[in-house]
């Protein structure tokens, strides 16, 4: 029997779906630099709908659309706090700082910010300071674990921030699986935050895309930026129908996402009550040696520090290669 390849490096892995393939190949376009494919305009109001914003801008990456939106938030030499496991400040390669020129202080702990602690890092305008003008937070977040911030924390965080006119970005790269664990309601995210970006090429299994989310005119204003760093895209609509059939048909399904990374954690010895999403965390003495092993036996994941190791399941694994992955990682 060939070994099984089972592939639990990332969420991004996933590939194309037949029905998803079909509704690319059928979907009408038109030249979106133009402002004129149908595609693209459906999936952008269909975002703006779901989630309580009032307009969208579909964007080749998570990367590009959390920098649109900070850019539109926070001015040159203005400082922007998020958490120091954050996605903006730990994979985008200091974008925020080269493209934007913005300043950034982060917070440790938990994803969501207390009420204590932002009353402690908020600066004013004031002589001889940075002025901080937007937080982000990150829902779920990746770098703890995939866990799904504190509502009630987020709700209390943006009470303050409002206060002080301070802004409030939501890196939404994995909301789905936030919403699928419960809690959540997407149409809440637009009171919640002034600007968010989703990602539709993880577990959701589209190939290409995020979506910035804001007022009109920060999405105006983000489209400009957005052409000018080279993003603005023509028959985009053949990878937007990705988008609008991965939502319609692949967003439920994020539950067997979660309830498989229970099954792989019990299998090694981490408390399943304590995987909240679709990523599990190992603690191990040599992370690299861990990899290496479960590699030699088809199964690939990551070393996220020298004695940790990540497996993140997703729409391309199936029951049988989880069993099969839960077998091996309980053999130890
Ligand atoms: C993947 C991811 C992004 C965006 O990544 P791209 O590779 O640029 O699409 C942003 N934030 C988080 C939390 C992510 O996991």
């Amino acid at each position: 029997m060939p070994q099984p390849q089972v592939e639990l490096r990332s969420d991004t892995f996933t590939t194309p779906t037949a029905g998803m393939r079909t509704a690319m190949a059928n979907a009408e376009v038109g030249d979106d630099v133009w402002g004129t494919d149908p595609t693209v305009d459906a999936l952008q109001r269909k975002c703006a709908e779901l989630f309580g914003f009032e307009a969208a801008l579909y964007v080749v990456s998570g990367t590009m659309g959390n920098q649109l939106a900070l850019r539109s938030l926070v001015q040159p030499g203005q400082e922007l706090l998020c958490h120091q496991e954050a996605h903006i400040v730990t994979y985008e390669r200091g974008a925020a700082a080269v493209h934007g020129q913005i300043t950034t202080r982060t917070w440790g702990g938990e994803g969501a910010p207390t009420v204590d602690l932002l009353e402690k890092m908020l600066r004013p305008p004031g002589f001889g300071t940075v002025q901080t003008v937007a937080i982000a937070v990150e829902n779920t977040h990746g770098g703890l674990s995939g866990s799904v911030l504190d509502l009630d924390r987020l709700r209390a965080a943006r009470e303050l921030t409002m206060d002080r006119g301070v802004a409030m970005h939501c890196d939404g790269a994995r909301i789905w699986n936030a919403y699928v664990a419960g809690g959540l309601a997407l149409s809440d995210c637009g009171r919640l935050f002034d600007t968010m970006s989703i990602c539709l090429s993880k577990g959701l299994g589209a190939p290409i895309g995020s979506v910035v989310l804001g007022t009109a005119d920060t999405i105006a204003r983000a489209r400009e930026m957005r052409a000018r760093l080279g993003g603005g895209w023509r028959q985009a609509g053949i990878l937007a129908a990705a988008g609008i059939y991965a939502i319609d048909n692949q967003l439920e399904r994020l539950v067997d996402d979660h309830r498989r990374a229970k099954i792989l954690a019990a299998a090694a010895g981490v408390d399943p009550d304590s995987v909240e999403t679709n990523m599990v965390f190992v603690p191990t003495d040599d992370a690299p040696a861990y990899v290496a092993r479960l590699a030699d036996q088809g199964i690939l994941c990551s070393a996220t520090s020298p004695t940790m190791v990540r497996l993140v399941t997703h729409l391309d694994v199936s029951e049988d290669q989880i069993a099969y992955a839960a077998g091996i990682l309980a053999a130890g």
